[in-house]
């Protein structure tokens, strides 16, 4: 396994192993790897010959009071994981080999920017779609490996590789849980045992959106009431916001039907908790 600090050593790496006819895979990862980060390793290790992990806290995606500091930050354990998993290259980048002095330029994905996460977070999809663009230029990537868990970004990726008619391929993998249901993220971290047992409401909310869909409901906003009287059940959960919405507009939808995304934001204290399922 290769590590590379230096954006212009990696992009002579990957422009070699284009000349050769290989196929590179992306993993873009903040670090604090978990098995939700290694399932896309997997997928991107069975069908790339070249799979590069990057491992880089976007300081660009992080607004003012939000957690860039505190941000957990594991690199000998991550890079343990990264070797177990085969993975060939892992990109380290620092701050100011990204965003040297006098960078200037910003991926600005709109509307779909400033929906959901995006009210209760400005600034963030610009920082995400930012630093995704640039990874893909510096790796050359063939094919990026996202997770559905945030969905918003999944789609403003897809949007932005459209838009410029980037030539990568997004593959979207599905959520990765605790066996209790309650999706893996670096974040969780953050959670004391009482706010991680109350966290596993999130997916039980999730899960009774669908039970009632399944059961013949389709009145988005008697879903989304229902969702919220058992979410707000917990004491120390605080709802940023709770959609049933279009999967590729993020529209909000009333009638639910069929491919639906229901997504949900919570605050448990400083800690912010993210989830969704298609129904
Ligand atoms: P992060 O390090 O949190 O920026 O995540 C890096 C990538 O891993 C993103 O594409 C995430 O969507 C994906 N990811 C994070 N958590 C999970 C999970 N529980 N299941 C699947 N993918 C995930």
């Amino acid at each position: 396994m290769r590590i590379f600090r230096l954006p212009g050593k990696l992009g002579v790496i990957a422009g070699k192993l284009k000349l050769k006819g290989k196929r590179v895979g992306l993993v873009p990862t903040m670090g604090a790897l978990h098995d939700g980060h290694l399932s896309l390793m997997r997928a991107a290790r069975r069908e790339c010959d070249c799979l590069i992990v990057s491992i880089f806290v976007n300081p660009a995606q992080f607004g003012a009071g939000e957690d860039f500091k505190k941000y957990p930050r594991k690199l000998t354990k991550d890079l343990a994981l990264c070797r177990k998993a085969k993975v060939d290259i892992v990109f380290l980048p620092e701050s100011r080999d990204i965003y040297p002095e006098g960078f200037c330029s910003f991926v600005e994905v709109k509307g779909l920017g400033s929906l959901l996460c995006g009210a209760t977070r400005p600034g963030h999809f610009r920082g995400v779609a930012t630093i995704v663009l640039k990874l893909f230029n510096i790796t050359r990537a063939d094919i990026a490996y996202f997770g559905q868990k945030d969905a918003q970004q999944a789609v403003i990726i897809s949007r932005m590789v459209k838009d410029f008619d980037l030539p990568v391929k997004l593959r979207i993998m599905p959520i990765a849980r605790d066996q209790d249901g309650l999706a893996l993220s670096s974040r969780n971290a953050y959670l004391g045992k009482e706010d991680r047992r109350q966290a596993l409401v999130l997916s039980r909310a999730l899960g009774l959106g669908r039970f009632l869909f399944e059961h013949g409901l389709t009145d988005a906003k008697k879903i989304l009431l229902r969702m919220r009287q058992l979410i707000t059940k917990q004491k120390k959960a605080a709802v940023d916001y709770i959609a049933i919405i279009d999967a590729e507009t993020l529209k909000p939808v009333k009638k639910v039907s069929r491919g639906c995304l229901v997504a949900l934001a919570v605050k448990f204290g400083k800690t912010r908790l993210i989830d969704n399922i298609i129904i």
